[in-house]
Formats: structure tokens, C-alpha cells, sequence
């Protein structure tokens, strides 16, 4: 098993702290590490953006990432924890099938997706990635392994999904996947000259499946909030008789940390106009590695934020709160000297009552990423205590700053605190 000390920070680049890294290849020697260990955490791809995979103590699973069980027939796919959504895709696709939920990344492991309980752009249809999940194995804090679903071990299956890895180390899991008959997406683009006209748009196109808006959060005025939203549907007659390969392109690479003059005021403004007067509501055909992961074809773009990282701030508001918070959180941006260069606002549907950790409530979210300036912090507290007041929460897998209620759920419920992160420690002060 080979063990590691060094500097280590998730997607972010913020905080960052020296931790000892250890790599074991069997359960036997994940044992041996938390039978050994204090106070450690699991830690999947580090694609989570804040404090979330980090400790002075890191286990990381990403040795163990071997498919376990493939039924072709079923969709039921069962892997090891470590086992990355990149490169399940090389085996489910051409078999005809693909995720019922996937985030807009695929460099991230099972183990994460569970952690997190993340989420797609199509939440009101498809849910939370526990939606889908039949059963999970997991080592508790005295090293005995325990399968979990949602009838064996049920409260333990529900505090692990969304958990953030306070409740053990998932070993492997077992869940369903989606039939597809194309690698091809019909996809649309709607404008809307404010945030009245993309909650309406939102509305007006709910028979899609999948649907997420970009936001200019510079516009001001009667264009406060105007946007872009994006609609797709899988193609489902093949039309262009395509194999269904899954077209994995080779990532452009951003080498070297941008200077943090780069996204100014100006750049930004001059992004968000053309984002916005490029937009066609013409259907087009996109695949699905375009669709879902576009990000993904910048390798290390997180270094554009500069060498200092970046805060993304991603809150979820109730409803009936969600078109007044986000106006009066876009207000609040608009009187700081911090401004997002992305933005990406979400409509989510019900939970399940058990999915307590789950991120999203119905609602919508909107997911912002800040420069970390010397300002960011006094911003955030703003944005927390206004979020707080609308009824919301802000996304775990994304928080580095925020105020320990703001997750809304409370680390002490999860008693054992030998699965500790910072961001635990952080919130439990
Ligand atoms: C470009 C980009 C786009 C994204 N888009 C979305 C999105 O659309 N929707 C969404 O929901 N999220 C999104 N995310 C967040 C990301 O999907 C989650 O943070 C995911 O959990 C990262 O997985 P990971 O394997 O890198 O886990 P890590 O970042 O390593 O860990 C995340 C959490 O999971 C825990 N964990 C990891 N592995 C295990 C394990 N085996 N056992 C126990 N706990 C474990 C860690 O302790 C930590 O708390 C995005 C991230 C990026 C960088």
C-alpha cells in the first residue's frame, strides 16, 4: 500500500493542507488504516470543490475500482467504491445503458456519488444518484464491513447517502442503470430577458427531461437574471445510425494557473454576451460526452481561477422563496466586488422523505463560482444569512466558508467522529 504526505486540496484549490495520503489496493488493508487511525476520512477523486475529502488522515479509494457484477440484460451494474464514472461509460454505453443520474462531471468516483448524493439536470424526473441505488457495503469505525440498502440497514443506507463520508468507508454498491438506444441528445436553448422569463421558460418546458439555465449575473435592471436555458432529451431512434461507443475526446489541458487579473469585470461581461447572443432555440444534436460533461473537455480549468482557487456557492431555495432569494442574492452580487464567472441554475422536484442529507429540496438551486479575493468570505456570510431566511440550504460537496447550519444538518447526528474531514470540524465549532 503506498502512503503519501503532501499538499492536498479538492477541485477548488481552497483550503488546502498537508495530509498523509494512504492508497491501500484491498479491504484487508482499509481495515488496517481505520483500526489504526483516530480520525480520518475517505476520499474518492477530490472533485468535490471545498473541505469536504480533507483531513490530516485520507484514505483514498481509488485502487479499488474494479467492476464486480455486470448484467447486460438488467442494467444492474455493482463496482467498487473507487470505480470512476469514466470508466463505467466504456463498459455500460455499448451495451446500451447509461446513468439515471450523473453530475456534470465524469472523472468522479462511485464512492463520491454516494458521499455526496449527487444530483443531474434532470432532478424533478429522476431524483437524487440514491434513487437508483440498490445496495452499498461499508466498514464502520471498528472495522466491520455492513450491507446496506433501503431495507437492510436502512437508516445507516439513508445517513450515508449525502453523508459526505462521516458514516464509514463504502466499499462497493450495487445500482441501476438506464436503458439508451443512442449516444446522441436532442438539445435546445431558450432565451429569457430575465429571471421571471427563465422560472416561466422552466415552466413552459417541464416535459423535458433535462433542463439547466446559465444566469448572467451581471445583468442589472429589467434584465436582472436573464439567461439562457438549456433543454435535451435523449434521441431514441438512432436516426444517424451511430454505434453506441462513447465518444471520449482527449481533454485540451490549461498548464499553468492562470494570473488573477483574467476574469475581471470586462472578461466577464464580454463571456456573458456572447454566452447569451449565441444562444439558438434551433434543435441541434449533440452526443452525450458533449451534453453531460462539456467541462470535461478542459483538463485542470480550475486553474483559470488563479493559484489562490475559487469558491463555488451553490444554495437551493423552497419554491415558493426561489424567484424572490435568488433576485435578492444576485442583488447581493451586484453590490460586492465579487462576481461569478459561472452560474448554473437547476429546478429540482420532491425527495424522498428518508433522503435526509439529499441537497436538493423542490425548488431551485443556483450554483455560482467566485475567484477566492480577500472579499469572497464577507460576501458568503451575506449570501448565508440570506439563504438561511428564505427557507434554503447550501450543497456540502461544494462548501468551504459557509456557516456550520447552513448544510442544514447537524455532523454531531452522525455520533461516530472517527470519519472526520475539516469540513466536519469546521462545522461542528
Ligand atoms: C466540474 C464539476 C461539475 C460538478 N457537477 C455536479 C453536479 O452537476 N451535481 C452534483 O451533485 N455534483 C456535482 N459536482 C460535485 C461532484 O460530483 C461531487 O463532489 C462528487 O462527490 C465528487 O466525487 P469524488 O469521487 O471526486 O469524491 P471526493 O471529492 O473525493 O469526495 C467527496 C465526498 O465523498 C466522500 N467520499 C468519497 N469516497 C468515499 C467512500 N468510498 N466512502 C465514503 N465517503 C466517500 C468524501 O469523504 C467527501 O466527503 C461537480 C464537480 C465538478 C468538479
Amino acid at each position: 500500500m503506498k502512503t503519501e504526505t503532501r499538499i492536498l486540496a479538492n477541485w477548488g484549490n481552497f483550503p488546502r493542507l498537508r495530509a498523509q495520503i494512504s492508497s491501500p489496493d484491498t479491504i484487508d488493508e482499509i481495515q488496517q488504516i481505520v483500526s489504526q487511525s483516530e480520525k480520518m476520512i475517505a476520499r474518492g477523486n477530490g472533485k468535490c470543490y471545498g473541505d469536504a475529502a480533507l483531513a490530516p488522515k485520507v484514505v483514498s479509494l481509488l485502487n479499488l475500482n474494479r467492476i464486480l457484477f455486470f448484467d447486460p440484460k438488467t442494467g444492474i451494474i455493482e463496482c467498487e467504491s473507487g470505480a470512476m464514472l469514466a470508466d463505467l461509460l466504456q463498459v455500460i454505453v455499448p451495451a446500451g445503458w447509461f446513468f439515471h443520474v450523473t453530475p456534470g462531471i465524469k472523472n468522479i468516483t462511485v464512492g463520491g456519488a454516494i458521499a455526496c448524493d449527487v444530483h443531474g439536470k434532470n432532478h424533478p424526473a429522476k431524483g437524487c444518484f440514491s434513487n437508483w441505488l440498490l445496495s452499498f457495503r461499508i466498514m464502520q469505525a471498528d472495522g466491520t464491513v455492513v450491507e446496506c440498502s433501503k431495507s437492510e440497514n436502512a437508516r445507516l443506507f439513508w445517513e450515508t447517502c449525502g453523508g459526505m463520508g462521516w458514516t464509514g468507508v463504502i466499499l462497493s454498491a450495487k445500482f441501476q442503470l438506464m436503458p439508451v438506444s443512442s449516444i446522441e441528445m436532442r438539445q435546445k436553448a431558450i432565451r429569457a430577458d430575465n429571471l421571471e422569463g427563465l422560472f416561466q421558460a422552466f415552466d413552459k418546458h417541464q416535459d423535458w427531461t433535462y433542463a439547466a439555465a446559465w444566469v448572467d449575473c451581471l445583468a442589472t435592471g429589467s434584465n436582472l437574471g436573464r439567461g439562457v436555458l438549456y433543454l435535451a432529451e435523449h434521441q431514441t431512434d438512432n436516426a444517424s445510425g451511430t454505434t453506441l461507443e462513447y465518444p471520449f475526446r482527449k481533454a485540451r489541458n490549461v498548464p499553468f494557473y492562470a494570473p488573477s487579473w483574467l476574469l475581471n469585470r470586462l472578461s466577464i461581461r464580454a463571456h456573458n454576451h456572447i454566452l447569451f447572443s449565441k444562444a439558438s432555440d434551433a434543435e441541434q444534436t449533440v452526443d452525450m460526452d458533449r451534453y453531460f460533461y462539456p467541462l470535461d473537455r478542459i483538463q485542470n480549468w480550475n486553474r483559470l481561477y488563479g493559484s489562490r482557487g475559487f469558491i463555488q456557492y451553490q444554495f437551493c431555495l423552497p419554491e415558493k422563496n426561489s424567484l424572490a432569494g435568488i433576485k435578492a442574492i444576485l442583488g447581493l452580487i451586484k453590490k460586492s466586488r465579487d462576481l461569478p464567472f459561472l452560474s448554473v441554475l437547476k429546478r429540482h422536484g420532491e425527495r424522498p422523505a428518508e433522503a435526509v442529507h439529499s441537497f436538493p429540496i423542490k425548488g431551485y438551486s443556483l450554483a455560482l463560482d467566485f475567484p477566492r479575493t480577500r472579499t469572497i468570505f464577507s460576501l458568503v456570510e451575506k449570501m448565508d444569512t440570506c439563504v438561511w431566511d428564505f427557507g434554503g440550504k447550501i450543497y456540502l460537496a461544494k462548501d468551504a466558508c459557509s456557516a456550520g447550519k447552513m448544510g442544514r444538518l447537524d455532523p454531531a447526528a452522525f455520533g461516530e467522529a472517527k470519519f472526520n474531514s475539516t469540513m466536519r470540524e469546521r462545522l461542528t465549532l
